[in-house]
């Protein structure tokens, strides 16, 4: 089959590999019919994760026809139409019990090297290193799903894949973090990065029922977006002083809570942001968490901070004592995505939600190179790219 491999820094190809076959009996084969690049490959494509390896199958966000199950799968037969969650759990264990699904602690093969960065392991994880698991991914004509009895969202019929496909990642992980922002009727919501997961994050923060959700992003078709789509007041940080403006924004107290969907690779202004840039490039530092800082120091007292981005190791000057100082909340995680599925496909199915919106470039899985390259750099004003294989 044609699978998209990662080999390096900027450095992805398709080649040709051997097909996936069921290994175990909770195994599922699924022939993907659409799958999608997200902001966390980039943090793979641009050299920020450690343990990948050439060769590597990327992606994380797909869906398709399963076309063969093990013995132990009985809710699954072949012809069945599925959305497959990014993060890999076994539906039984302490934490899935408990509905924490993307810490599971039965599906990473490889807890060794997590524990090592992490102190525990999280949950396995399709195509994003050997630290969550060495999983091949879902940039390709097939791929193994392992405990597809647990992991599967059937689609009913008459919806697309692109209604659906954001099931597997970035509608539950925009949900999430707005969920985790304790929203009160009233509420202020900032939001730090409008890209996908922002977009889903402002709508959900909305349908929570916060009263006011400002969106803060540098690049003007995302904050186009944010207003366009969602009525997000639009905050762009070259053009403002962002800490000024939410205080104006709440009569000088700060957003009740603040969500910060950029993580590890978030572009930095003045002093702080050439200070980041040196140090991570000098692997003195893992990540450069200016989004981060903002948000904690915006937040009015007693506020929440949401963290969606993804952050990989050790933050430099998180300016933590804000947090004990002010009572800050601090709630974040890999998304538990099996937990939403069912319930955001529902919002779906009755208008809620239209994920689609996102979408501005639907391409061939055979330019996966390309579009990554177009993805990273904002080209053409790139926001979502869909591959077809
Ligand atoms: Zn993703
Ligand atoms: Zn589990």
């Amino acid at each position: 089959m044609r699978a998209n491999c990662w080999y390096g820094k900027k450095d992805v190809r398709i080649e040709n590999v051997p097909d996936p076959e069921i290994l175990n009996p909770r195994d599922a084969i699924v022939k993907v019919t659409s799958t999608a690049i997200c902001g966390s490959d980039l943090h793979l494509y641009d050299g920020f994760v450690p343990a990948m390896e050439k060769g590597d199958i990327l992606g994380h966000e797909f869906m398709g026809e399963v076309v063969d199950v093990g013995d132990a799968v009985s809710n699954l037969k072949v012809g069945d139409r599925i959305v497959v969650p990014f993060p890999i759990a076994c539906g039984s264990c302490f934490f899935c019990q408990q509905e924490l699904y993307s810490v599971c602690e039965n599906s990473n093969p490889n807890a060794w090297m997590a524990e090592k960065m992490w102190g525990h392991s999280p949950a396995g994880i399709f195509g994003y290193s050997h630290l969550t698991g060495g999983y091949a991914g879902g940039q390709a004509e097939y791929v193994r799903v392992p405990f597809a009895d647990v992991g599967h969202l059937k689609v009913p019929d008459g919806l697309s894949d692109e209604q659906v496909l954001f099931l597997s990642d970035i509608l539950p992980t925009g949900y999430m973090a707005a969920e985790n922002c304790d929203i009160k009727p009233g509420s202020t919501v900032a939001i730090w990065g409008c890209g996908p997961v922002g977009q889903f994050a402002i709508q959900s923060a909305y349908l929570l029922g916060a009263e006011r959700v400002i969106a803060i992003d540098r690049f003007p078709e995302r904050l186009r977006m944010a207003w366009e789509k969602s009525k997000a007041i639009a905050l762009n940080y070259e053009e403002v002083d962002v800490s000024d403006a939410l205080k104006d924004l709440t009569g000088g107290r700060g957003p009740d809570a603040c969500i910060d969907a950029v993580g590890m690779e978030a572009h930095g202004m003045g002093i702080m942001g050439a200070y980041d840039r040196v140090k991570q490039a000098m692997a003195a530092q893992t990540d450069r968490p200016v989004a981060l800082r903002e948000a904690l120091m915006s937040c009015r007292n007693g506020g929440v901070v949401s963290i969606a981005g993804v952050y990989g190791g050790f933050l430099d000057k998180v300016p933590f004592g804000a947090v004990m100082n002010r009572s800050l909340t601090i709630r974040t995680g890999q998304t538990h995505v099996h937990r939403y599925m069912q319930p955001l496909l529902e919002r779906i199915r009755n208008g809620e939600f239209d994920p689609s919106f996102v979408i501005t470039h639907r391409m061939a899985l055979d330019d996966a190179p390309l579009a990554y390259e177009m993805f990273c750099n904002k080209q053409d004003d790139c926001i979502k790219v869909v591959l077809k294989p």
